[in-house]
């Protein structure tokens, strides 16, 4: 029997090409720029599998020309880029990367917390443009604290209870909003429920961990910026079309808040005009939450052996529409 065709968008690091070699024939966009939208539709015209990131949106027009396609598995923990409902009415299988870029991601989302809070970024660039005149100054780059303070987390998901966890190891007062409340974490954590407006009156810091969906684009908006304390720092590691940018500049050039420590954008690669650009009180980073070796190496392989375990007709262990198994059993995908 042939090898199932695989196609993958880029040349990702780990074992995972090597998983996927041995198994399947390989397509892979092996160059420094992205696949444009043609690309991604000519290479999976004859193709069972594919592997893509969260960079490639896999919208209707690439479904449809995919149409051997039986299983998608993102790079990712996030599916915002694939048109997942409609995947799962032609019967492709949706899988991904959940859990194993929690800690780096809570990892950053905390670097980007201390170094906002502590202006961290500024200070460097105040020694590298020569700046640093005096040795020490009581009243020099003076930031906020830390510890002890209380953190406002907004979707207490795997990575929202990971920055909790932080907080609290920083004896932070950690308060929640979610979609749903654990009790069970408000008892064993000791985090308290608020509703987000009150979570965003209150907090000294507040840091968003929400999946992006038509209800939480532009979650946070003017309205709920407005509500924040003028010393408070936002932290988003999420996606970048839950904050509302525009409003969001707009509060920090006021200074209206302290600062914002943003990994993700409404825009990304972000525009050489863009207004946060211009601002000292922010802290940016080119979307690194998961950029760590270990992590990368993880999702590297289980990537790889969800798309696999899809094309052997096993249940694949991050499969994130499970409802497609109603569509196409397993075992009609059954190919390796
Ligand atoms: P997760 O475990 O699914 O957590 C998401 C949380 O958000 C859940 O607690 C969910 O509540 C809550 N939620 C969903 N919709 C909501 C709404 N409308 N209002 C309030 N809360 C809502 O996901 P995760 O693994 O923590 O990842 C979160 C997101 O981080 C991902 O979707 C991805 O976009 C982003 N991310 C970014 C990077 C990066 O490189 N910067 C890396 C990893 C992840 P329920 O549990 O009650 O449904």
């Amino acid at each position: 029997m042939n090898k199932p065709r695989v196609y993958v968008t880029r040349a990702i690091p780990g074992s995972g090409l090597k998983i996927l070699a041995k198994r399947c024939e390989l397509t892979i966009h092996n160059k420094e720029e992205l696949p444009t939208k043609e690309d991604i539709i000519k290479n999976i015209a004859d193709k069972d599998g594919l592997l893509c990131m969260l960079t490639d949106r896999i919208d209707s027009d690439i479904l449809s020309s995919g149409s051997k396609l039986k299983v998608i598995s993102s790079f990712s923990v996030g599916v915002d880029h694939i048109s997942v409902p409609e995947a799962t009415q032609r019967g492709i299988y949706v899988t991904y990367t959940p859990g194993i870029l929690t800690e780096a991601t809570a990892d950053l989302s905390f670097a980007l917390l201390m170094a906002t809070a502590r202006r961290v970024a500024e200070a460097d660039r105040y020694i590298r443009s020569g700046k640093w005149k005096i040795s020490w100054s009581p009243s020099m780059l003076l930031g906020v604290g830390v510890y002890g303070k209380v953190l406002g987390v907004i979707g207490l998901g795997r990575i929202g209870t990971a920055v909790a966890e932080r907080g609290l190891g920083l004896k932070m007062k950690v308060l929640y909003y979610s979609k749903n409340r654990s009790l069970e974490k408000e008892e064993s954590m000791g985090l308290q429920y608020m509703p987000i407006e009150e979570l965003v009156r209150i907090s000294d810091f507040i840091s968003i961990h929400v999946p992006l969906n038509k209800e939480t684009y532009h979650l946070v908006n003017g309205q709920l910026l407005s509500l924040m304390k003028k010393n408070a720092i936002i932290i988003n590691t999420s996606r970048g079309q839950i904050i509302d940018e525009e409003a969001l500049v707009e509060v920090l050039k006021e200074g209206r808040i302290a600062g914002a420590g943003l990994d993700v954008f409404q825009v990304e690669p972000l525009e050489k005009d863009n207004e946060l650009l211009k601002l000292n009180n922010v802290i940016l980073t080119p979307h690194l939450g998961s950029a760590t070796y270990e992590t990368r190496r993880i999702m590297s392989e289980v990537s790889a052996q969800n798309l696999i375990s899809v094309l052997e007709g096993v249940a694949p262990h991050n499969l994130y529409n499970p409802e497609v198994m109603k569509i196409r059993s397993l075992l009609t995908v059954k190919m390796i």
